[in-house]
């Protein structure tokens, strides 16, 4: 064998070496010395010994045997990475027997490219699988439990949970999979408030040691844990806790992917409470806050429905404020708002969190009261009743001057199923029951009687 260096191959300054057909290193030029260290003794020595080709001998054979034409074969060197090219050459002149050279092509940035593409490309992909969750989804309280299967999928995650701060601070479960219910349990007891909170942006990595300093991550079976805090516009929203049963390596890559979720996912959180005021704002009525009447309807629907399955029952009470007109007359419109609004306040006051308060209409208000029979609705009707006319109304004139409005109420109740169970009927009888009262002379509660009423008599 014939080992001559021949100074024309330095002449390119792409690495490049020619190996004879038993693999042994037969020429390099400068360029490959500078990424080998091959030295003046490696000519005659096999190219797999070469420490660069370390974790690439397999690779490295299969492509001087020639096996397969179609595989690429690349050496991470450094920061670089380059692809070996192989030219066989027939009875050569310059080393007179048949030789391999394999020249480096430097793919470095290629291969960042395409790198920085499928990033982007996953980036692209979980940022419009999260958000598509929120269009596709009719009801926002099911959209927790789809975000979290995504982010899960995404991020090759066994163990998710979603929790929000509830009312009073304390955390609530909004969706979970792969914990047990004992989770639940821990969330909802406020167990794991402080555990949870602890978390700072952008996210906090449990491994491992940190994790077995926490009983109840021990007995889920938890090797690695994320909690990432879902903040938006300063507001926290909640926390994402993603997991697994697996110990997981920490790096660059998956913190992208995990900060990747979370932004998304603190998007479609906004989006949610978006949404949620929109839908408030659409049943609220402006003046008084209360219920108005197109979600009066639904509810009824529904109470209707639950009186016709669970043999339940419930009243209506129809209220309308007395000599309402006068009010505004004497004492001026902004007199005449504000009226309606500490009326609504005393309703809110009186009545229980299940009951649906709803302004009717101008000055009329109507309750649904679930699970009360009639004597019951017209002991509360007239509570409120009462409550109402010893209330001193304090009121700004539009003169800018206080004033003092004495209101009173009269109203009509009705009562499911034992009048009728159908939405226009009952709130007919209720209407009707309403006029009974005023044509006995206000400031009373009337309840609805199929039978011909006196007041109806009285017109015969
Ligand atoms: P009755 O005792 O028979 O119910 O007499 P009334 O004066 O209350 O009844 P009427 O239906 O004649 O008048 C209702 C008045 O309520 C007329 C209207 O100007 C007033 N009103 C309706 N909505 C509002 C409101 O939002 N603000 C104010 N200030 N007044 C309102
Ligand atoms: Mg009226
Ligand atoms: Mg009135």
């Amino acid at each position: 064998m014939s080992t001559k260096v021949y100074n024309f191959l330095d002449l390119v300054d792409i690495p490049i070496v020619v190996v004879s057909q038993d693999m042994k290193i037969i020429d390099f030029n400068n360029a490959f010395f500078f990424l080998s260290g091959a030295d003046k003794d490696s000519p005659g020595k096999d190219i797999r010994e070469l420490s660069i080709f370390k974790d690439l001998r397999l690779e490295l054979t299969e492509l001087l045997l020639n096996k397969d034409r179609s595989r690429r074969v690349y050496l991470h060197h450094r920061d670089s990475v380059f692809e070996l090219r192989l030219t066989a050459q027939k009875g050569d002149d310059i080393y007179g027997e048949r030789v391999n050279i394999i020249y480096f092509i430097d793919v470095t940035r290629y291969m960042n490219a395409e790198k920085e593409l499928l990033r982007k490309n996953r980036e692209l992909m979980i940022a419009n699988s999260i958000s598509n969750i929120f269009i596709a989804s009719s009801e926002t309280e099911e959209v927790y439990g789809h975000i979290l299967e995504k982010c899960m999928l995404v991020g090759d995650f066994g163990l998710g949970g979603i929790v929000v701060p509830s009312e009073g601070d304390s955390l609530i479960v909004k969706a979970q999979r792969g914990f047990s219910l004992a989770f639940n349990r821990a969330v909802s007891s406020g167990k794991l408030d402080r555990f949870i909170k602890s978390a700072e942006p952008p996210m906090r990595i449990l491994d491992r040691d940190e994790i077995e300093k926490y009983e109840f991550l021990i007995k889920e079976g938890v090797l690695f844990l994320v909690i990432v805090p879902l903040i938006s516009g300063g507001t926290m929203l909640g926390y994402l806790l993603l997991g697994n049963r697996k110990e997981r390596v920490f790096d660059l890559e998956l913190a992208s992917v995990i900060s990747l979720i979370g932004n998304n996912v603190s998007l479609v959180f906004d989006k949610i409470r978006l949404f949620k005021e929109m839908e408030r704002l659409s049943i609220t009525d402006a003046l008084t806050g209360l219920f108005n009447r197109r979600y009066f309807y639904e509810a009824l629907e529904k109470e209707i429905e639950r009186v016709k399955r669970y043999n339940a029952s419930f009243s209506i009470v129809l209220i309308d404020i007395d000599d309402f007109k006068r009010v505004n007359d004497e004492y001026g419109h902004l007199a005449g708002d504000r009226v309606l609004q500490v009326l609504a306040d005393i309703l809110r006051r009186s009545l229980r969190k299940v009951d649906i308060i709803a302004r009717y209409g101008g000055e009329e208000f109507i309750l649904l009261l679930p699970n009360t029979g009639k004597e019951e609705a017209e002991v509360i009707a007239n509570r409120i009743r009462e409550e109402v006319s010893r209330t001193i109304f304090e009121c700004t004139s539009e003169k800018g001057t206080e004033v003092l409005c004495p209101v009173t109420i009269s109203g009509g109740i009705t009562t499911c199923p034992d009048d009728f169970v159908d939405a226009d009927r009952l709130l007919s009888a209720a209407d009707k029951a309403m006029y009974e009262a005023k044509a006995l002379g206000k400031n009373r509660m009337i309840l609805f009687r199929k039978e011909p009423s006196i007041f109806e008599g009285g017109h015969k």
